[in-house]
């Protein structure tokens, strides 16, 4: 027998790992491990998006004559106890590059190495991996236009096939453990459903007509203009691959550039989450340390109550506001208003990026430690190719430029549903008699943009050592 030990991978098309392991003589076992020592960093949301795509992959699995064998314990032990119960002489996994998976495969393969067993870690989430990419110096660029155009311009591998049910080993699996078992709470939010199947269609609808307006429409939250595909690459409900191929093709049934200019704008948001996989690889402390050094410390604020008004969407600030409550309802948010959200906790509440890292990482559905620390190391400038520290957002013309209807504001925050759209964008400037008449549940700014503007400005420049 042979392992296959999925984790981030939850899927039996194009996935590389098992593909391989099902080219062997030996019949495969599917493995998956809940492991305590990785549980400790879930959430109530992701453990639900977890155990929906466990259960499609068991179900594919049942259909192909096999099982999803499920075990709880650290990996360390229950992998080569699985082995050793299997009597398998070989274990493969995908690769998976953050700091905690990697510390865990670092324990699993030395457990391995006692009991010898082999084992084996495959390339498999994303097209280029790490060390692949690299500038003249150094492991990894820092600038993403340049990681993009050799991206761009590299081949890509073939998705790979399913295996066949003649490749598979007849086990029958233990039920999956519930949330109530894991001992974690019922979700808030109501996640889009993140199987194979829904990874699959999401795919093919996107490909077939929404990709062609994508680079028009991504920027405006209130429009389906992205892919909403993110929960699935986070979880590997979809392989990279066949995701690329499916972009290939609506690149070669259009004969509009437009069209192909769209698909490639597509294609170039892939890109950015393999740049962040190359920078979270060869600077795992990234999820706690700013990656651009300042000659000081930054003298982020302490005030929890602007921290917990951020968080539950009551900050005054419209477009702000929205987003966090579709965090909280969806377990997604807009890619335009997580930046603008970031934007606002670090600029404009000057509070520690950290803070907003760690209640993104706890809702969203999607979070992938290379993307969320990345799209907060950008935001809160102390990232890679970050935005400037003196380009601070001014959510009030971010709210007119991309919600200029103001529909999705009013899709989230239902106080403002009557308001009209000029009052929405203007909230800051009107009257509090006037707020208080249009909607006077919802709250008045709690800041004010632009003398925290100047302030953000400032503390970045002590930090730079520059007054
Ligand atoms: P689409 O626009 O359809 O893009 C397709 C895919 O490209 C996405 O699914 C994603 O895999 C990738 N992608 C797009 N934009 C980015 C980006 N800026 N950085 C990295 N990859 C990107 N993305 C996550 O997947 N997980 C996270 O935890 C995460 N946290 C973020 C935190 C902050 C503060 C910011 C500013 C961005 C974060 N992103 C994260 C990136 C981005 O917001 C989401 O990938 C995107 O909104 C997902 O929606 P979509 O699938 O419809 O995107």
């Amino acid at each position: 027998m042979i392992v296959h030990w999925h984790r981030r991978d939850l899927r039996t098309t194009d996935n590389r790992g098992l593909a391989r392991a099902a080219a062997t003589d030996e019949p495969v076992v599917p493995l998956f491990v809940f492991d305590p020592t990785v549980l400790e960093y879930a959430s109530p949301v992701r453990i639900a998006c977890l155990c929906e795509a466990l259960e499609a992959l068991r179900m594919r699995y049942r259909e192909l004559g096999s099982d999803l064998v499920v075990v709880e314990g650290e990996a360390s032990g229950a992998v080569p106890r699985i082995a050793a119960e299997y009597d398998a002489s070989r274990v493969v996994w995908n690769a998976d590059y953050s700091g905690l998976a990697r510390d865990r495969d670092r324990a699993v393969r030395a457990a391995l190495e006692d009991a010898f067993v082999t084992y084996e870690s495959v390339h498999d989430a994303v097209h280029h991996e790490p060390g692949t990419i690299t500038p003249n110096q150094g492991d990894h660029y820092s600038v993403f236009s340049y990681f993009w155009k050799k991206w761009r311009d590299r081949d890509k591998r073939d998705p790979v096939d399913e295996p066949d049910a003649d490749d598979l080993a007849d086990v029958t699996g233990d039920p999956l453990p519930t949330l109530d078992d894991l001992e974690f709470d019922e979700p808030d939010a109501t996640p889009q459903p993140v199987t194979m199947a829904a990874a699959r269609d999401r795919v093919a609808d996107f490909c077939s007509g929404q990709i062609y307006r994508y680079a028009d429409e991504r920027e405006y939250p209130a429009a389906t203009g992205t892919s909403r595909l993110s929960p699935h690459l986070k979880w590997g409900t979809i392989g990279p691959r066949v995701l690329y191929a499916a972009t290939e093709r609506a690149v070669a049934e259009t004969d509009s550039d437009g069209d192909r200019e769209s698909v490639r704008e597509f294609q170039r948001q892939l890109a950015w989450r393999e740049f962040y996989v190359h920078v979270l690889a060869f600077n795992p402390e990234i999820v706690s340390d700013n990656f651009s050094g300042y000659a000081n410390d930054i003298e982020w604020r302490d005030d929890p109550t602007a921290l917990e008004a951020w968080k539950a969407g009551e900050t005054g600030y419209p477009i702000v506001d929205a987003g966090m409550r579709q965090l909280r309802e969806e377990g997604w948010m807009h890619n335009r208003v997580r930046m603008l959200v970031a934007s606002f906790l670090t600029k404009d509440l000057l509070l520690d990026w950290r803070l907003g890292y760690d209640w993104f990482r706890q809702l969203l559905a999607d979070h992938d430690t290379a993307s969320d620390v990345g799209g907060w190391q950008w935001a809160a400038s102390t990232g890679t190719d970050a935005q400037p520290y003196f380009r601070v957002f001014n959510p009030l013309k971010q709210g007119g430029e991309y919600d200029p209807d103001a529909k999705y504001v009013r899709e989230y925050v239902a106080e403002l549903s009557d308001v009209p759209t000029d009052a929405i964008h203007g909230w800051h400037d009107l009257e509090s008699a006037e707020r208080e008449r249009l909607a006077p549940e919802y709250p008045a700014p709690i800041v004010d943009h632009a003398a925290r503007r100047i302030q953000a400005i400032e503390m970045f420049e002590r930090a730079r050592g520059e007054t």
